[in-house]
C-alpha cells in the first residue's frame, strides 16, 4: 500500500506511532525500531504493509520502502511541504475515513513542486480543500459585523472574509480574491500577498 507520513509519535526508546494518509484514510501505525529499518520522517510518500499485532486495533508498520520526490533535496521546498502536511494532520487525525480526495491532492502536490513556487502551490491547495470541504465563503460579507464588501477584502483562518475596520488586516482586491477562490490559481497576487496568505494558511484549517 502506498501513503505520506503525516505524523510521528515518538514512544518508549526509539519506537515510533507514525500516521499515514493512504487513498482512504488517516491510519496510525506502530514501528518498531531495528537496524535495518528504513528512515522515516513526516513528508515521506511511502510503500508499506499493515501487520497485525497481538493488540487489537494495532498494526505493526513493516517492508517500508521510500518513494522520494524529485525535490527532495531542496531544503526549503520539503520544509513547505511538512508543514502542509502537519497541517493536515492536525485536521483529519480525527476522522475516520476520508477518502481518496487528500490522498489525490498530496500526489498532484508533489508533481507541481517539482517546478512551481512551493508558497503558491499550498495556498492553491489550501483553496481547493476549502471548496471540497464546502467552506470557501464566497458571499464577501464580513464574518464578524455583516458588511457587504465591495472592493477590499481580508481574510482570516480558513481564508473567511472580513472587513479591515474588524481585523486590521491588509486588504486585497476583492476581483483578486473571486478569482483565486474560483480557480484556485494565485497568479493575481504578488509576492507580497502570497506570503500574507501563506502566513494566514499556517493558521490551520
Ligand atoms: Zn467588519
Amino acid at each position: 500500500m502506498q501513503g505520506y507520513i503525516i505524523n510521528t509519535v515518538k514512544v518508549r526508546d526509539e519506537d515510533l506511532l507514525v500516521s499515514i494518509l493512504n487513498q482512504k484514510r488517516v491510519k496510525t501505525l506502530y514501528r518498531f525500531y531495528g537496524a535495518r529499518h528504513s528512515h522515516i520522517q513526516i513528508g515521506y510518500k511511502i510503500d508499506y504493509e499493515a501487520h497485525p499485532t497481538n493488540k487489537e486495533n494495532l498494526f505493526q508498520l513493516r517492508s517500508v520502502s521510500h518513494l522520494p520526490f524529485k525535490w527532495i533535496l531542496q531544503r526549503d521546498r520539503f520544509y513547505i511541504w511538512q508543514q502542509f502536511l502537519k497541517l493536515l494532520y492536525s485536521h483529519l487525525r480525527d476522522v475516520d475515513e476520508v477518502g481518496g480526495f487528500y490522498f489525490d491532492l498530496l500526489e498532484d502536490i508533489s508533481r507541481y513542486l517539482e517546478k512551481e513556487n512551493p508558497k503558491r502551490v499550498m495556498i492553491e491547495s489550501y483553496s481547493k480543500i476549502l471548496e471540497y470541504e464546502g467552506r470557501i465563503h464566497n458571499d464577501f460579507n464580513c464574518f464578524v459585523c455583516g458588511e457587504k464588501l465591495d472592493k477590499s477584502v481580508c481574510l482570516v483562518r480558513s481564508y473567511v472574509p472580513a472587513c479591515q475596520k474588524c481585523v486590521a488586516k491588509r486588504g486585497f482586491l476583492k476581483k483578486k480574491v473571486e478569482h483565486f477562490f474560483r480557480m484556485h490559481n494565485s497568479i493575481l497576487f504578488d509576492a507580497d500577498e502570497v506570503e500574507e496568505l501563506y502566513a494566514t494558511m499556517l493558521e490551520g484549517f
